[in-house]
């Protein structure tokens, strides 16, 4: 396969941007949209004993009111759209989800995030649907260690799915793998020889405090440095991060036809940069991942003719976004795990 000639995240952002800014001086180009807080696996850091319906929860946003919120976000001037979960391809109408926010005005770069486990047979689909790139999480590539941390014996059906996205044209294949101490010298071989011919972005992410994983992150989470100091050592080098680009540094290395980079909650400064706002399955706007409750943006979803009345609360929201999440001070806001938000 040829080899990752620049970082995905290189495409370029449209030259009008200026629309959304908050109070910190940040502007936001970026929607994550949870389509679904559902999940079919049980990762041992987001939803340990699997997926469990709440009670008297308000139904997920349909397809209509997905159309509504991205209309208005898109007119505020978010251009990028990723579609997430819970785990999205859970929805049956996930194709026809991803079909729609194609086509809505001013959406330039549709993504999603997925475990991956329908991606070997779907991969055509989701692309001709009209996404553009597509990040997929393996947590490990040991088999054992894989279904001991998802809950499914299915590496070999998602790694297969990674070269299937790679066939059909995806032009954005990254691969999510969240930092914990199972890290040892036969899985960065692993990760070596995954990268070595594949045109992938790795993407190490540190291991994030929520509500529900407290005790149990405390003794996992691993510091970015042992990745940034591991690639340095070796002959990594880090790409400039380009406009648009979010939070991660990809390191490239001659050798290597894929990148592997680091996402750094946990570093000073990682929110200076924020760009993104998120959406979730029940229709709350999040302007943290690790914020309070959201507001609930449902009412506004019901009529096309609401348009105005939506742009305006959401630009009212924005001067709440705050400066940044305070995790390293042992605070998650009220997120119970990232499932319910949308990671
Ligand atoms: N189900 C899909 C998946 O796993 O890719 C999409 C949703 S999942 C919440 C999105 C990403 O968040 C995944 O890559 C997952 O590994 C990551 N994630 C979940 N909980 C996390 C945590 N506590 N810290 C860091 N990353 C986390
Ligand atoms: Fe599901 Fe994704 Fe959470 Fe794993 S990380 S339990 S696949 S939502």
């Amino acid at each position: 396969m040829p080899p990752l000639e620049s970082p995905p995240d290189a495409f370029s952002a449209p030259a009008q941007n200026a629309g959304l800014a908050d109070g910190h001086g940040r502007r936001f180009s970026y929607l994550r949209m949870s389509v679904t807080d559902r999940c079919n696996f049980r990762c041992t850091y987001c939803l340990p004993n699997g997926f469990k319906k709440q009670a008297g929860l308000a139904p997920e946003l349909s397809v209509e009111e997905m159309v509504r919120a991205v209309r208005a976000f898109a007119a505020l001037g978010l251009w990028k759209l990723r579609l997430t979960g819970g785990e999205p391809t859970v929805r049956q109408d996930f194709t026809a989800i991803a079909r729609t926010m194609a086509d809505v005005p001013g959406v330039r770069r549709l993504a999603m995030t997925t475990n991956g486990y329908r991606l070997a047979e779907r991969a055509q689909d989701w692309r001709d649907a009209g996404l553009h790139a597509i990040n997929v999480s393996i947590d490990t590539l040991d088999p054992a260690s894989f279904a001991s941390v998802t809950g499914h014996d299915r590496l070999a059906d998602v790694v297969c799915g990674v070269d299937r996205a790679l066939e059909v044209g995806f032009d954005a294949v990254k691969v999510n793998t969240v930092l914990m101490s199972s890290l040892d010298e036969a899985e960065w071989d692993r990760i070596r020889a995954f990268v070595a011919d594949r045109p992938v972005a790795w993407r190490f992410i540190e291991l994030m405090r929520t509500n529900d994983n407290a005790e149990w992150q405390a003794g996992e989470a691993q510091s970015g440095d042992l990745v940034r100091a591991r690639l340095a050592c070796e002959g990594w080098v880090a790409r400039p991060r380009k406009a648009g680009a979010g939070p991660a540094v990809d390191y490239a290395h001659a050798d290597f036809a894929g990148t592997i980079g680091l996402i750094a909650p946990y570093a000073h400064g990682f929110c200076d940069s924020c760009n993104r706002l998120r959406l979730s399955s029940r229709g709350k706007l999040h302007l943290c991942l690790f914020g309070e409750g959201g507001l609930d943006l449902r009412p506004l979803l019901q009529h096309d003719e609401q348009l105005e009345e939506l742009i305006a609360a959401i630009r009212r929201a924005m001067p709440d976004k705050s400066a940044g999440h305070r995790l390293r001070e042992g605070d998650s806001g009220t997120t119970p795990h990232l499932a319910s938000i949308g990671g």
